[in-house]
């Protein structure tokens, strides 16, 4: 470890394919120890001027390189990524207190995301169009091409620093544009760590640039700049809806919060779902926007499923992100700890039961389960992005839905039933992105859809999804008469 943090003591920034000096460097620290593991850059404006620049004069190059080209440098980084699999797992648990396993998982993903952007690479095509089918159309020839839209701002949050970047990166390279990456502040070093391995890969120069540092200062100018054709954001709903109101006609794509919830239906085997709503809820601290923050259960079953999540939730590993056995570790800062904190004595002093946590050691906040809680508490109709869970009880299942509904996010939900009525009326009637049935809303894989409705986003991630946000569809006529 201590050569990891050596070796990425200093870091220059990315721009054009070579490493730049950069004007400003801040320190880094770990948010759960609080030592300082790197010098990293503050990008000025003339710093982000040059990186876009970069981006929009290699733009010809990446959209006029063959797709089998394109599918080959992707798939060089799925083989370095896999070579480097432990340095990329360690880098997440020392910027982000990502728990080694779960860091782990999030590579495992990130491999997967970027081997879905190898294939989609070489998938990319347009229709043929029955012009005939019009009065006026005939003998008249007409197809579409999907063209790349070229230089994509991709801005991304710390709390899954490659694989999100990877939903960005991966179809941009895969559809032939360019990129301009900023990276959550807390987490550059991930992103710093995908250039070296694009680089390596055969990545043209400009094709990727990364530029670190202030996210009002970087984002403020990518959002406005005229090169920029794609905007594809990460991150929370204020900052997202604040990218949305400045980016004028440039494409958009939002992916933001949630305060996801799963209904637990009356006939549901308690024993068999524990393991994984824990883990849905308490997985990264919580710090997921799919992160499991209400549960919903059958009065019937409502006591049994109470005692056994709690005593599930009691036997989680609290500690080092390093260490193979810990389940749960630090918040990404003091502040988030303090804001949860505030939020559960909100909720204690409003009537809500504690029944585990609630308690702190530094950064790490206890997984915490809160009963009984009204909806308007923050802990329920906010984004919690802590290990936080409340567990209510409903009489119907319609009553249920309402619940669920009941909220200004709408990303995944869950349901649990045996009852395929119930299951097909949830998937009908519940407002989000994703209905996942049997499981948790926390269930993603990389080529799925992904996106949501009301203020979770616009748009959809997914590789093949995310390419047909960073093409342009253009029709050619042609007149045979
Ligand atoms: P933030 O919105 O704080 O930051 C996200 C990114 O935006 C960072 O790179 C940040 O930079 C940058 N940024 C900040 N201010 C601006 C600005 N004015 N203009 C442009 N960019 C800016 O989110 P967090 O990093 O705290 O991530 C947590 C949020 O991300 C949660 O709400 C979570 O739900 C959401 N999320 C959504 C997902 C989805 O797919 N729907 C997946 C994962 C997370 P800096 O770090 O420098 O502030």
């Amino acid at each position: 470890m201590k050569e990891l943090v050596k070796e990425t003591l200093k870091k220059d920034l990315f721009i054009n394919g070579e490493w730049k000096t950069a004007n400003h460097y801040t320190p880094l620290y770990s948010p759960y120890s609080g030592e300082c593991i790197a010098e990293v850059p503050a990008a000025t404006l003339e710093e982000v001027e040059f990186a876009l620049q970069s981006a929009y004069e290699a733009r010809n190059i990446m959209a006029s390189m063959p797709s089998h080209q394109r599918a080959s440098i992707l798939e060089n980084l799925v083989k370095l990524l896999e070579e480097k699999a432990d340095e990329a797992a360690q880098i997440l648990a020392l910027e982000a207190a990502k728990p080694i396993t779960t860091a782990k998982a999030e590579i495992a993903r990130t491999i997967q995301t970027y081997k879905f952007a190898a294939e989609e690479a070489k998938r990319i095509h347009g229709e043929t169009i029955p012009v005939d089918a019009a009065p006026g159309g005939e003998g008249r020839m007409a197809y579409t091409v999907r063209e790349p839209i070229g230089v994509v701002a991709a801005i991304t949050p710390f709390n899954f620093p490659l694989n999100l970047v990877a939903h960005k990166v991966g179809p941009a390279i895969a559809s032939g544009n360019t990129v301009v990456l900023k990276p959550a502040q807390q987490t550059p070093l991930s992103a710093f760590f995908l250039a070296e391995l694009l680089q390596e890969a055969g990545l043209p120069a400009g094709a990727l640039n990364v530029v670190t540092g202030s996210g009002s200062l970087i984002g403020e100018k990518l959002v406005t700049d005229e090169r920029v054709q794609k905007i594809s954001f990460t991150g929370s709903p204020e900052v997202g809806i604040g990218i949305r109101n400045k980016a004028g006609l440039k494409r958009v794509t939002l992916e933001l919060g949630s305060n996801a919830a799963v209904i637990v239906d009356k006939d549901v085997d308690v024993d068999s779902i524990i393991a994984r709503c824990v883990s849905g809820a308490f997985a990264f601290q919580g710090q997921v926007c799919i992160s499991l923050q209400r549960i919903y259960v059958h009065e019937e079953l409502y006591s049994a499923f109470v005692e056994k999540f709690v005593a599930a939730t009691q036997k989680l590993v609290i500690g080092d992100p390093l260490v193979a056995s810990t389940d749960v570790s630090a918040l990404i800062s003091s502040k988030d700890v303090q804001r949860a904190l505030g939020w559960i004595e909100e909720a204690k002093q409003q009537g809500a039961k504690l029944a585990t946590g609630g308690q702190t050691k530094n950064n790490i906040l206890y997984p915490t389960v809160l009963l009984e809680v009204d909806p308007t508490l923050k802990v329920s109709c906010q984004e919690v992005f802590a290990p936080i869970v409340l567990i209510n009880k409903f009489s119907s299942v319609d009553e249920a839905i309402e619940l669920v509904n009941d909220s200004k996010y709408g990303l995944q939900a869950g349901i649990y039933t045996q009852n395929i009525y119930t299951a097909l009326k949830a998937t009908q009637q519940l407002h989000v992105g994703g209905v996942i049935v049997n499981d948790i809303p926390t269930f993603r894989l990389d080529h799925m859809p992904y996106g949501g409705v009301k203020e979770s986003g616009i748009g959809r991630e997914g590789v093949k999804y995310a390419i047909e946000e960073m093409t342009e569809q253009k029709l050619i006529v042609f007149n045979q008469n």
